[in-house]
């Protein structure tokens, strides 16, 4: 599956069996939300995004209209993705909404900016991937921060 920002000019690639491995595990927790990390890498030129990945948390606090992710306990995991080659690190994050479409709420928007500031998080412009649960149909919508705003991503055919 690739995507596209226009106004950016970025994109991202991803499998989609890794996408339907989070939408199978999403699904174990409906109707709570649930969520964790996205990895993966960037081409030289940073315009792409590999996702290649993903770690669940080992902490954290879910109900059905909130999810929040502690990264403690996840540091050799990190290491072990980052050794491969090619070298795999934290790129965004994830998580779903259960009876819900895709769309960021205005919690998410500040969660994710609030990562893209955060000095601990190692990269500027961290990635969401929202999966929306609704009866018989499920949606996808990724978004990247940059400069305190969210740019939502496109699928390209
Ligand atoms: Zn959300």
């Amino acid at each position: 599956m690739n995507l596209y920002n226009n106004e950016l000019d970025v994109f991202i690639s991803v499998d989609e069996i890794l996408i339907e491995k989070l939408v199978k595990i999403g699904d174990l927790y409906f109707p709570k939300e649930y969520g964790g990390f996205l990895v993966g890498y960037y081409n030289e030129t940073f315009k792409i995004v590999y996702i290649t990945d993903y770690v669940l948390p080992m902490k954290y606090e879910n109900t059905s209209t909130s999810f929040k992710r502690e990264p403690s306990g996840l540091e050799e995991l990190f290491e072990e993705l980052y050794i491969k080659t090619p070298s795999q690190y934290y790129i965004g994050e994830w998580h779903t909404h259960p009876n819900g479409i895709s769309k960021a709420s205005s919690l998410d928007r500040i969660a994710l900016n609030k990562i893209a500031e955060d000095k601990s998080t190692p990269i500027e412009n961290p990635i969401m991937l929202i999966i929306g649960y609704q009866r018989e149909n499920i949606t996808l919508s990724f978004y990247v921060s940059v400069n305190g705003k969210l740019y939502e991503y496109e699928q390209r055919k």
